[in-house]
């Protein structure tokens, strides 16, 4: 038996549809992956690429309810496709990459809008904007392919803030874990937060939040 200094790190799970457990390792997210939220962040989509950052493995949310953030004014939603993969690899073509997804699932990216805007603004890391406690709800992940086009979209208290479409990603999901590979070797159980379009914007605690991403099971959550 391990002989354990203290207690180990409750495991990371996310439900999947059907039944069973996807045991998460790490989370990848994809920023500016839509031109229309790239430009609403002041940013230009045809000189800059997307580009990668992560949250911690215990930042993911599954229950029903999620705690409204400490040390945040804006907190912000972002509606994204989340991939799942079952296998891993490393610097491997969009082809290739696509055999490593699992399944997907709808995942919001909650972002400390503000703490983040200060973060760009001083060249600090976005570690507290992003990767904070509950910071990545996420419904439950369905095995298969994940979907190339349909609606992404958000709306907070039954009011539609975020209406877009999967086939406006400037990286398709291949494309993501294919550039991802180049950076790090991928392994099962990773996250990937494949980016959102435009319409992000601020909830506060008692919103209730609907996030649709084609037919894969939508993901409900009310911030407290
Ligand atoms: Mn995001």
């Amino acid at each position: 038996m391990t002989a354990y200094v203290i207690n180990p790190p409750v495991e990371t799970m996310v439900p999947v549809e059907g039944g069973g457990q996807f045991p998460v390792r790490r989370i990848y997210c994809v920023g500016r992956n839509y031109a229309d939220h790239a430009r609403e962040m002041g940013a230009d989509p045809d000189r800059e690429a997307p580009f990668f950052f992560s949250k911690p493995r215990d930042a993911v949310a599954t229950r029903p309810e999620v705690a409204y953030p400490p040390a945040t004014q804006d907190l912000h939603h972002e509606v994204e496709l989340v991939l799942a993969l079952g296998a891993g690899g490393s610097d491997l073509s969009p082809e290739r990459a696509k055999m490593l997804i699992y399944g997907a699932a709808v995942g919001v990216d909650l972002t400390r809008r503000d703490l983040q805007a200060e973060a760009k603004k001083t060249g600090r890391p976005w570690d507290a904007s992003k990767g904070f406690d509950q910071s990545a709800p996420i419904g439950l992940i369905r095995p298969g392919q994940s979907p190339e086009s349909g609606e992404i979209s958000l709306s907070v208290n039954g009011e539609t803030r975020q209406s877009g479409d999967l086939n406006q990603m400037i990286w398709s999901s291949a494309e993501v874990v294919s550039h991802l590979s180049t950076l790090f070797r991928l392994e099962p159980g990773d996250l990937i937060y494949t980016g959102t379009p435009a319409g992000v914007g601020p909830v506060v605690s008692g919103d209730r939040v609907e996030a649709i991403v084609s037919n894969l099971p939508p993901l409900r959550f009310t911030l407290i």
